[in-house]
């Protein structure tokens, strides 16, 4: 959620920086113009004042995020959920600096993530019991770290966790590998083999292509002599599929997305047969603009030397989530 409006992000960056509103509106019409108006003049605003180093949220106020969403170099992140697991507290010694450091795990509707705490106050809570197993923690002002492959949400004496927080329910935590862990990337960050989770907005969209498929797995099917034939069901009845290519942009990068069968119909909002039949150049006009979170794999295409992304799930997202996440995220990077 952006809290401020447009004319209140240009009257903080003039404030701070001592820059003409005029120079600013330039700086927000080159953004819009980058990202090919494709997201709001707010969101473009909010990423210019972020890239000029002008605080826009107070870093306590900032919205609460998805264990899902949570990208590795993310700060000032708000995260909740369900405590899992604890694990042990270990001290440490390193470069003369002791201290302890203690790790338990939680869990909400979209996924599971560590939150590792480097602050004595914060793990005597963990020693004294107040954090325990089943318990709701909000977890406020960490910082989001890669390690080995998963995020890992950190805690310092800047940190804060609150225990069963109100105001806050967590539902059915999601089941650890009950689908591939994803970890959410940025486009220009994406490298052949990863799987991922991205962001960004259809920049271009090409006009579907059919194939027959089998109607029980979902996948090619040959024909001969008139039969449908999958590799693992044998004679099968016949369906079709839509592949569907397009691009997508994070500000970061672009990239060139694949999506089949069900993920096709999903970003094209309607199933096989009517995309059919339906006008391709309404389609794309719809579709242009539109964000979406993909998961899946990046593969390099050794023809094109270029990285493909292999669809494997597609949700729709709030674009104003979009620029807030991509300010917190180049904020860090520049
Ligand atoms: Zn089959």
């Amino acid at each position: 959620m952006l809290q401020l409006s447009y004319d209140e992000i240009v009257g903080k960056i003039k404030e701070e920086k001592g820059l003409s509103e005029d120079q600013i509106k330039e700086k927000v019409k080159e953004k819009l113009t980058k990202l090919s108006d494709l997201i709001s003049k707010e969101g473009a605003a909010h990423i210019v004042a972020n890239e000029l180093g002008v605080k826009l949220l107070d870093p306590l106020n900032k919205r609460e995020i998805k264990i899902e969403r949570l990208v590795s170099g993310m700060r000032s992140v708000i995260v909740a959920g369900k405590v899992l697991k604890l694990y042990r507290v270990f001290e440490f010694n390193k470069n003369g600096r002791s201290g302890k450091v203690a790790s338990f795990l939680i869990g909400d509707e979209t996924g599971r993530v560590r939150v590792v705490m480097w602050d004595t106050n914060l793990i005597s809570k963990m020693e004294n019991g107040d954090i325990k197993e089943d318990v709701v923690v909000r977890v406020k002002n960490g910082y989001v770290k890669n390690n080995n492959g998963f995020n890992e949400v950190n805690v310092g004496n800047q940190g804060e966790i609150e225990v069963n927080p109100e105001g806050i329910t967590i539902g059915t935590v999601k089941e650890a590998g009950s689908a591939p862990n994803f970890e959410r990337k940025l486009l220009k960050d994406l490298n052949s083999g990863d799987a991922a989770g991205v962001i960004g907005t259809i920049t271009q969209i090409f006009e579907p292509r059919f194939y027959d498929n089998c109607t029980q797995c979902g996948k090619k099917v040959t024909l001969e002599n008139g039969k449908a034939i999958c590799k693992q069901h044998g004679e099968t009845e016949k369906g079709e599929a839509a592949v569907l290519n397009f691009f997508l942009d994070d500000g970061t990068a672009n990239l060139r997305c694949v999506a089949f069968r069900d993920q096709a119909e999903k970003i094209l909002g309607m199933n096989t047969g009517v995309v059919k039949t339906a006008n391709f150049e309404t389609i794309k006009n719809d579709l242009l603009g539109k964000q979406f979170l993909i998961f899946g794999r990046a593969n390099k295409n050794e023809m094109f030397n270029r990285i493909e992304f292999m669809t494997s799930r597609v949700e729709e997202v709030d674009p104003k989530q979009i620029a807030d996440e991509l300010a917190k995220v180049i904020k860090i990077d520049v």
